[in-house]
């Protein structure tokens, strides 16, 4: 099979740090984490928009030595000297965030090739199925989020430039509630079979029956994947769902054969990055 021709093996890193995985399926394991800059997304309830611009600069790394900033574009084994000063002691399971790290899909299969015997897990929105299928092979675990087409504003194009000319994949994003479906389908399938799980951001303004779609694409895409109902933490006026809400939204998962649990963000809670 051919390579796909990504634009860059370079990406915009906004921070390299340690610390604890606060949601999902590895929730409360050591992991260090790399997240890049750059979203094309617009979730309503974003408890990080100061990933979604590519500003140019810096990243900052938080290593045994204290906090240094480095020049944002970065080439996968400058990241891994990034994550070798993060992590204390032996390799841990690197969790690679943003932002949307699908934007650089080059840069996820390069540091998948360097990474050494870390794991590699990739969080990602769901809404580029080409350029999740052409990163799976070399990730080890994929954390696909659920979304309501009712949660999201209209997506922005990435028009952004690096020094030497990189530029995002360019995959277009999800546009309307049919533009999510297949996003969301393509999604499912691809991560079938794979070591993944699915996540669901159960917000407090949205019934039970809102949700439902979402989990019956799993209950017949990929009923072997487990998922995770992520009460959302009130950002930005969004309010978190009540205990009967998200025991309904439990209940329609269980009742369709799924392996559901509800997780919230336990880093938030605990108010540790
Ligand atoms: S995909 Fe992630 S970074 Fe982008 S807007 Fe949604 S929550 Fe924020």
């Amino acid at each position: 099979m051919t390579a796909p021709a990504f634009s860059t093996s370079r990406a915009p890193v906004l921070e390299v740090f340690s610390s604890v995985q606060g949601e999902g399926a590895f929730v409360g394991e050591a992991q260090v984490f790399v997240r890049l800059a750059g979203c094309p997304l617009r979730c309503r309830w974003c408890d990080t928009p100061e990933s979604w611009p590519v500003r140019g600069g810096p990243a900052r790394i938080f290593g045994a030595e204290g906090e240094r900033e480095e020049e944002p574009w970065a080439s996968p084994f400058q990241v891994l000297t990034w994550i070798l000063a993060a992590e204390p002691r032996e390799p841990r399971t690197i969790s690679l965030t943003g932002g949307e790290p699908l934007a650089w899909p080059g840069f996820v299969a390069g540091l998948a090739r360097v990474k050494g015997p870390r794991r590699l897990h990739l969080e990602t929105a769901g809404g580029h199925p080409e350029s999740l299928a052409a990163v799976l092979d070399g990730v080890d675990h994929v954390s696909l989020d659920l979304k309501l087409p009712e949660d999201m504003r209209a997506p922005v194009p990435l028009a952004v430039q690096g020094p030497e000319g990189e530029q995002p994949w360019g995959e277009a994003s999800p546009a309307s509630s049919e533009d999510w479906e297949l996003a969301r389908r393509r999604c499912l399938t691809l991560v079938a079979d794979h070591d993944a799980c699915a996540k669901l951001i159960v917000a407090g303004d949205q019934p039970a029956r809102a949700f439902l779609p979402l989990l019956e694409d799993v209950a017949r895409l990929a009923p072997r994947l487990p998922v995770y109902l992520q009460p959302v933490t009130p950002t930005a006026g969004v309010p978190a769902p009540s205990a009967q809400l998200l025991t309904e939204v439990h209940e329609d998962a269980r009742d369709l054969g799924l392996r559901a649990r509800v997780v919230p963000q336990i880093h938030r809670a605990l108010g540790i990055p």
